[in-house]
């Protein structure tokens, strides 16, 4: 998969639509089209990478923090009682597009562990 067949980098292009939440330099956060609870939003790098393992052999810490961050203010926003951050990497865990996004799931109690 490359940039110009993407999903996620079409997103980030504004080549199809998404519910955008936030959108910086370095990243962008949008509601996932599927959702597996009251608040689902999907947080991506702005420049491709498979997953999060070759994210983090690529990026710069600057970078990888920027990610981070705004998945805990997309999930702090939904709900300041508590929300969860994902990450699927690879088949096993179910990983089905393959640019690195974490999922931000709120606004129910979420259990434990996941499946
Ligand atoms: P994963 O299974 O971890 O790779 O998650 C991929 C997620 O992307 C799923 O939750 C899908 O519902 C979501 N998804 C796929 N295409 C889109 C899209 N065009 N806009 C928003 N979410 C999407």
């Amino acid at each position: 998969m490359n940039e110009s067949d993407c999903i996620f980098c079409k997103i980030v292009r504004k080549e199809i639509p998404a519910r955008e939440v936030a959108r910086e330099a370095d990243a962008v956060a949008f509601s996932d089209l599927n959702p597996k609870a009251p608040t689902h939003v999907l947080v991506i790098p702005a420049r491709h990478a498979a997953n999060l393992g070759d994210f983090a052999s690529q990026a710069s810490p600057h970078e990888l923090g920027n990610l981070l961050a705004l998945a805990a203010k997309v999930g702090r926003e939904a709900s300041p009682s508590g929300y969860r951050v994902v990450i699927n990497e690879g088949l096993d865990a179910g990983q089905s597009v393959f640019h690195l996004h974490l999922h931000v799931l709120a606004g129910r109690a979420l259990a434990w562990p996941p499946g």
